[in-house]
Parts: C-alpha cells; structure tokens; sequence
C-alpha cells in the first residue's frame, strides 16, 4: 500500500553538523571500536542524564543481557515485568534463568504501578523490570525503588523510550540498580540505527561491565617483560559475590558514539518538540471522548509514541479508515508478551493482565517521527478527525 503518512522507521534525521560528526569520526577514529569516542560519549550521557556510570553497547538488549548476568538467578528465582512492553525488556531475563510473573499496567497511563507489582511479589522475587512506556515516566517510580530497596529487590528500568523524561528533576535512570537506554533507528535519537547504554551508580557492577561488554579483556596482574609476550590483553570471567560471568562482545563502534555526543545536545529540543505537537494532537481531538489520550505537558513524557484508547468498541474501524481511506499508516503496539508463541513455549503463556489486554485490543499508535513535516502533521490531525466522525465517534 502506498501511504500518505508513513510510520517511518527512522525517528529523526541527521543535520548537516551531525553528519561531519560522523565523517571525521570515519576518518580520524583508531581504532574505529573502544577508543576516546567511546569515553567522550559516555561522559556526555553521564553528564546529561546524572549517572555515576554509563557504559556504551551495541544496543539495548545488549544492556538488557549484561542486566540479567549481572543479576546473578538462582533456581526458582522470579521477575516481575510489565507484559505490555517491547520483547527484549523480558527475555534476556529468561534466558538467564528467571522466571516471569507478569505485572498489569493502569489503563490511563499504560505503565506499572506499585500496586500490581506488590500484587506479583512472593518469597523468589529477585528483580522487578519497569519500562517507562511511549516515553512517560512512571509516577510511582520513586515509589517502586524504595519498596524494591526494603525487600532487597533489584529494579531495573528500562529507559528505551524516555530518555530526557524526569521526575522532580531526576531523570528517568537514576531511580533503580540498573538503566538501559537505546539508541536503536525508531527511538528518540539513534547512532545509525543501533546502539545502547548501560548506566549503574554502584561500583560493583561498574567495574566489570567492561569485562562483560568486551570479551573478558582485562589487564594481567604482573609486569610483562615485552609488551607483545602475551599480546593483547588478558583474558577472564568477570566475578561478582563469588560468582564467575562469561564474557560477551557488546560493543559500540567509535563512529556510532562520536554521533551519540552529537546527538544528546539536541534530545531536549527534540523532546520538547514532539511534546508540543502531542499535546496540539490531543487538544485538538479533545472533544472526541471516545478517544482517549494520556495528556502530560512536561517533561515527565517525551511522547516517544503517540497512542489512544479507543472506545465503544470502534478501534478496528477506525484504523481501517485511517489506513484504507486516509493512508495513515496507524499501528497497534506491544502485544501482551504472554500471547507470543516464545513465552508461551517457555511457559509464561499466562498472564492476569486485564489493563493490557484491553488497552491493547482497542488502542492505535500514530505515525509520529521526529520529522513528520508540518503539513503531513496538520493532514494527519484534520484526516483523524474526518475518521472518527465517519466512524461515528463521540
Ligand atoms: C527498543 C526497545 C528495547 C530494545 O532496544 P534495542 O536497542 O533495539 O535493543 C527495549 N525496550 C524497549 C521498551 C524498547 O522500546
């Protein structure tokens, strides 16, 4: 089908600044993976975002993988984890030998609560992952982190989306154990399609992310005579409370971090913009009280995502107007995990998820880059509202 409205696959493009970026990194980078672009980078996140540490990776589920080493699951041990959220928030997890209880989300803000976490807490719980979903903040989530700290619960938080959101001027990341960001081509900035950031404030986890990201480089605990006898570095298991850890390569590149510092001079502009366009989005369709937004004015929403509940049972129709007759390409986002045929075969198939269930069965996310042009924006608004009076919204 041949849109009028795309739902781009790239969130932003590049200025011509940008580009020179990444065209001297191309050219002056040696080596071109772990050099002085890499600790600019992560520098400039820890300055921006307020972290005591930040360590750059290949992508997010990369930083979601570390995460979930760096918990250290027993037998029987559980996490608790929102099953309205993108796979990789959850797997990794798995695959490190956790089990999943799913945790519902509120129908008005489509994030976690303490409540429903409460609700899934038993004797195993290890960790609890909260995902600051479409790029909103989680209200309660200082909240979260101090019941996590007095049941000695790690908190991971999964910053994918948000990056730039606060909450009483603490961003989004500095609330848990562990931060993940990504940089992958639909988010908020993107170092050419992947990318991703770990940031921790406990030492512990801080020195031996290295290890971890980067093969089990380390140096060696003596003095070589030559610095080629043995070459390179050593080599080892990074070791955490008396436990060993395979290594992995997790690597960012030095082009893809040079752009990164770019990137993040112009996050709030870009947050702030797309915040205001929401917020004209929302305004404007207001009086339609079958279409339900979540209507945050400040920085605690970087509206990452723009999405609404649609009721009186009308959400299908609706989009095939949009998309049939409208050429919007509309979508509909974050299936509950616990429906896809991975989590089910792993045995996490149920859920007692009913908030997403239903937002999920009846909301639509529009097409909303970065770049989205002004007249494809306001076509989009004046198409929208054509749509729900044809489909006999109220
Ligand atoms: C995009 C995304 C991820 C994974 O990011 P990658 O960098 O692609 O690995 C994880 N969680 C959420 C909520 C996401 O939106």
């Amino acid at each position: 089908m041949d849109f009028k409205i795309n739902f781009s696959g790239t969130g932003h493009k590049y200025t011509k600044e940008e580009v020179d970026v990444v065209v001297k990194a191309m050219n002056d980078a040696d080596p071109l993976t772990q050099g002085r672009y890499r600790d600019e980078f992560e520098t400039a996140f820890c300055r921006y975002n307020g972290n005591r540490f930040a360590f750059s990776l290949c992508n997010a589920t990369a930083a979601l993988e570390i995460t979930a080493q760096l918990c250290l699951f027993k037998k029987d041990d559980e996490i608790i984890a929102p099953s309205h959220t993108f796979t990789s928030s959850v797997y990794p997890f798995v695959k490190n030998g956790a089990k999943v209880v799913w945790a519902d989300i509120d129908l008005n803000t489509r994030v976690i609560t303490l409540e429903n976490i409460k609700k899934c807490v038993t004797k195993n719980t290890k960790a609890i992952v909260v995902v600051h979903l479409y790029g909103f903040i989680i209200p309660e989530i200082s909240q979260i982190a101090d019941f996590a700290k007095q049941n000695n619960i790690l908190l991971i938080e999964d910053v994918a989306q948000a990056m730039g959101t606060q909450m009483n001027k603490k961003k989004a990341g500095n609330f848990g154990d562990f931060a993940i960001f990504s940089f992958h081509s639909h988010k908020n900035i993107t170092t050419l399609g992947e990318g991703g950031i770990l940031a921790v404030n406990d030492k512990k986890y801080a020195d031996i992310i290295p290890m971890l990201r980067h093969n089990g480089h380390c140096s060696f605990d003596y003095e070589r005579a030559v610095y080629w006898k043995p070459a390179m570095g050593n080599v080892d298991m990074a070791m955490l409370d008396g436990e060993n850890l395979m290594p992995n390569n997790y690597c960012l590149g030095e082009v893809e971090c040079a752009l990164g510092t770019k990137l993040i001079e112009r996050l709030d502009e870009m947050n702030e913009f797309k915040r205001k366009r929401a917020i004209k989005f929302i305004d404007e369709l207001s009086n339609f009280k079958d279409i339900v937004f979540h209507r945050i004015d400040d920085d605690r929403h970087n509206y990452h995502l723009l999405v609404a509940y649609i009721k009186a049972a009308k959400r299908d129709e609706l989009m095939k107007k949009l998309v049939y007759e409208k050429a919007i390409k509309c979508v509909v986002q974050y299936c509950p995990l616990n429906r896809y045929p991975l989590y089910q075969k792993l045995g996490f198939g149920k859920a007692n998820c009913p908030n997403s269930d239903e937002f999920f069965d009846n909301m639509i996310s529009f097409p909303f880059q970065y770049w989205m042009s002004d007249e494809d924006f306001t076509y989009m608004l004046k198409a929208t509202k054509e749509a729900a009076s044809e489909v006999g919204l109220n």
